[in-house]
């Protein structure tokens, strides 16, 4: 399928042959936007970095069940194909990759081939609260990896433990690919975009803002200390961890972390992050903030 609009062609390619056909074609460097769609201004800033990286810049839409747990959102996660398209013409992405699930499953995700992660890695924090998400992910991403061959990736720093975890695999493996961060967009008021914000109540909406101003309140206290001594960091994020529970979160995880191992803060550590995981109702919102 082709869209196509006044001034730039995008193609809308839905097999895995049609995407190659394509890409034999092309000259020059390719950048890949990896996503599930339902996009918003958060995936649209990394399509304009992409853009500065590469000549032709290829943004693929898959919903993968692979990373949901069973008690997840697989089947209700959003899903807006028409106004993604538009938004990716718009923005003159090149080509668009959609495939159907059986094009990347053909045995089913149980019987697919999969990725190990460093447990040190991918099993705290997110990987602990979602058992299997960075496997489906790094899974998936070595698929489309495969698949598109792309020069360069760029991922949010939004999701800063799957930049981590992308980071290391395509450096394990060897993967010719650079791979680029990208910063976090925000609402107005602080909220990082996230197609999952769609699914938050208007008093829930209005309460979730104060996730990105408990981490500014922590980090400032922790930045006047001027210290990395674990111990006294978590005397600041003890009563942080209480005002997210007493803003009606249901807190998984607010840690200070090493921002280059996601390791307990240490002598070693150069850079403080801190990251966070709070459910409001059934919503699931992560966040975090480097210490700088
Ligand atoms: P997703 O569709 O949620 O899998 O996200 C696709 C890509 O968009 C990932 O690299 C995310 O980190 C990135 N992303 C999601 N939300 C934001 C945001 N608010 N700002 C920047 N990048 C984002």
């Amino acid at each position: 399928m082709t869209v196509n609009c006044v001034d730039n062609k995008m193609l809308v390619l839905e097999t895995i042959d049609h995407f190659k056909d394509w890409h034999k074609q092309q000259k020059g460097t390719l950048a890949l936007i990896p996503t599930m769609g339902a996009l918003h201004e958060g995936h649209l800033s990394l399509i304009r970095k992409a853009k500065t990286l590469a000549d032709k810049v290829v943004v693929y839409i898959f919903v993968n069940p692979m990373q949901f747990g069973p008690k997840e959102d697989f089947g209700t996660y959003p899903r807006t194909p028409e106004a993604d398209l538009e938004a990716c013409k718009k923005e003159g992405v090149d080509a668009i990759f959609m495939p159907i699930l059986s094009e990347i499953y053909p045995e089913g995700k149980e019987n697919c081939t999969k990725v190990v992660l460093p447990a040190a890695l991918a099993d705290i924090l997110e990987g602990h609260f979602r058992p299997g998400f960075f496997t489906g992910v790094a899974t998936v991403l070595t698929k489309f990896f495969s698949i598109i061959q792309p020069n360069i990736v760029v991922f949010g720093e939004k999701d800063y433990q799957q930049l981590l975890v992308v980071r290391r695999f395509v450096q394990d493996l060897n993967l010719p690919i650079t791979v680029y961060g990208a910063p976090t967009m925000r609402e107005s008021d602080g909220l990082a975009m996230s197609s999952r914000n769609a699914y938050l109540n208007k008093e829930q909406r209005a309460i979730a803002p104060r996730i990105q101003e408990l981490l500014q309140e922590a980090a400032r206290e922790i930045k006047m200390m001027q210290t990395k001594n674990a111990e006294e960091i978590e005397k600041v994020l003890a009563p942080v961890r209480e005002k997210f529970q007493q803003a009606n979160f249901e807190l998984q995880y607010l840690e200070a972390r090493d921002a280059q191992s996601l390791q307990p803060v240490s002598a070693e550590t150069e850079t403080l992050v801190l990251v966070v995981a709070a459910k409001l109702g059934n919503v699931r919102l992560i966040d975090n903030l480097i210490i700088d």
